[in-house]
């Protein structure tokens, strides 16, 4: 060795034999709210289907991250838009105490005792009307997340990094992981990339977008921690009753941690998980996530010593525990057979497949503001085949992904596209030639919500006239 530190030399490896451990139908890599929702879609729509995970737990950001908001699930009216899937999982947790939500029967009530009650709790009001957002317990939904994976019949490996896809520049055909077992590779019909960076469909060689805004969320990482024995409720109403003094406390702790910090509501009123926007990261570089690991415990201690000295409700507070997942909001994302852009989420486009419709944060909806739609074809490579993607690494332009890859409308998309994969197969068709209306009507069947110009759409089809195929606003 003549050199120390950092080198640009290569070293080669011989080429040698993988064992093949599983040939599948459908594999779906990165077990996140994405790739849960897409391995139990595909598994129920009849799919032998495969799932790999890094980690020792389902649930990515929405568990291991300590991401535990589930937001915007309805618009401010009665209906609740995401449903599904992520309609499952929150009725699972409620079933065994781990979470919290306002009341379905609540929903878009702007009642103001109501108001005043729920306004505490970070999403469950906006513009003054009652919302479904729901406060999740992490370790619970890890295993309503294993339940939900085992009943289904989806074969799990945990422990399990997908390194790169099986791939001839074309097709698809499985993907090679890492374990304490050795390198090992799985066979599939479908591949299902919901790794949120795109490791999948980068190393088959599908078109990709990777530039990040590092002014925007999407484009900061973050090390999520919590805290434990603090008086929630004390907190938020002086946040409310006395915002100057709340800003000059959270001023000190950005000037002493050097980036933003904001402790959020959980499912009990004895802990908050504090949410960080670390800037000028980039979450597909080793050094940078080392970094933020690091640096954030460092900031954590200061940010927690401020909070106890100066900000009510904190004054016993301990530090309950930090995120085992690194926060990575935004990375690579697919060039699609369609992109999503910031027009689209503007003027609230209607896809003729949209799969999925997503409540605007800032304002409740109406006729001059929509909800925002995906179309099936931001999941599916411009030339790749057999693959599908779910998740944060869907076709979007950089403004959109950074609206739109929340948690519950991560879920939705995995639920579409375990769903269409599941066809793809079934009808013997590439995935990219899936029908999109029985696509549409799978998802409806399932307990998905569409907006009323696609429920239009169907309808019509149904009928024995023809009818128009654009639904667009
Ligand atoms: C700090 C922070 C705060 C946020 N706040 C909110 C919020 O309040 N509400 C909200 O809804 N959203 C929030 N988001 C965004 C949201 O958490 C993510 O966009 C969402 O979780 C993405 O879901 P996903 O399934 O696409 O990816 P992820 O949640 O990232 O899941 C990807 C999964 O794939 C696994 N994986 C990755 N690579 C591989 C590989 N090569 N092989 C095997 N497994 C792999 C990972 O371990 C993980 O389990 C926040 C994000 C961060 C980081």
């Amino acid at each position: 060795m003549d050199e120390i530190g950092p080198s640009r030399k290569t070293v080669t490896e011989a080429p040698r034999p993988t064992q093949v451990c599983r040939e599948t139908e459908v594999l779906v890599v990165g077990g996140g709210p994405a790739g849960v929702a897409a391995a139990v879609a595909a598994a129920r729509n009849g799919a032998d289907t495969t799932l790999i995970e890094r980690y020792n737990h389902l649930g990515g950001m929405a568990t291991g991250g300590l991401v535990i908001l589930l937001p915007h699930m309805s618009a401010g009216t009665a209906e609740q838009e995401v449903a599904g899937i992520c309609e499952e999982m929150v009725d699972r947790l409620d079933a065994i105490g781990g979470a919290r939500h306002p009341s379905r029967s609540l929903l878009g009530s702007a009642d103001a005792a109501t108001i005043n009650r729920l306004k505490h709790y970070h999403d469950f009001v906006v513009g003054g009307r009652v919302r479904m957002s729901v406060l999740v317990d992490p370790e619970l939904l890890k295993c309503v997340l294993n339940d939900m994976i085992e009943e289904a019949g989806v074969k799990l490996y945990l422990h399990s990094w997908g390194s790169r896809a099986i791939a001839d520049g074309k097709h698809v055909e499985g993907a090679i992981f890492e374990s304490k077992s050795g390198r090992q590779a799985i066979l599939s019909k479908m591949t299902i990339d919901a790794t949120g960076d795109g490791d999948i469909l980068a190393s088959a060689g599908a078109e990709f977008e990777g530039a990040v805004d590092h002014t925007l969320r999407s484009g900061m990482l973050a090390v999520v921690f919590r805290l434990g024995d603090v008086d929630y409720l004390r907190y938020s109403t002086f946040r409310h009753s006395e915002p100057e003094s709340y800003r000059k406390v959270m001023a000190e702790i950005q000037a002493a941690a050097g980036f933003r910090m904001l402790p959020v509501a959980t499912h009990r009123d004895d802990q908050v998980w504090v949410n960080n926007w670390v800037p000028g990261n980039d979450c597909l570089n080793v050094e940078h996530l080392t970094a933020a690991e690091v640096n954030v415990r460092k900031a954590m201690r200061k940010a927690h010593a401020i909070l106890r000295a100066s900000m009510p409700g904190f004054e016993k507070s301990y530090i309950l525990d930090t995120a085992s997942q690194v926060g990575t909001r935004g990375s690579r994302r697919l060039a699609g057979e369609y992109t999503v852009t910031a027009e689209d989420l503007r003027v609230g486009t209607v896809f003729e497949d949209t799969i999925a419709a997503i409540p605007r944060f800032e304002e409740n909806v109406s006729s001059k503001s929509p909800n925002r739609c995906i179309p099936y074809r931001a999941l599916v490579p411009r030339a790749m085949e057999r693959l599908l993607v779910a998740g944060r690494c869907f076709s979007s332009d950089i403004i959109a992904n950074d609206l739109l890859n929340l948690i519950p409308f991560c879920v939705q998309m995995g639920e579409a596209a375990g769903t269409a994969a599941a066809l793809s197969l079934r009808e013997r068709v590439p995935a990219r030639a899936v029908n999109r209306q029985a696509l549409q009507r799978r998802l409806l069947a399932q307990g998905g919500w569409l907006p009323g110009e696609v429920m239009q759409a169907l309808s019509a089809a149904s009928a024995p006239a023809s009818a128009p195929k654009e639904v667009a606003r």
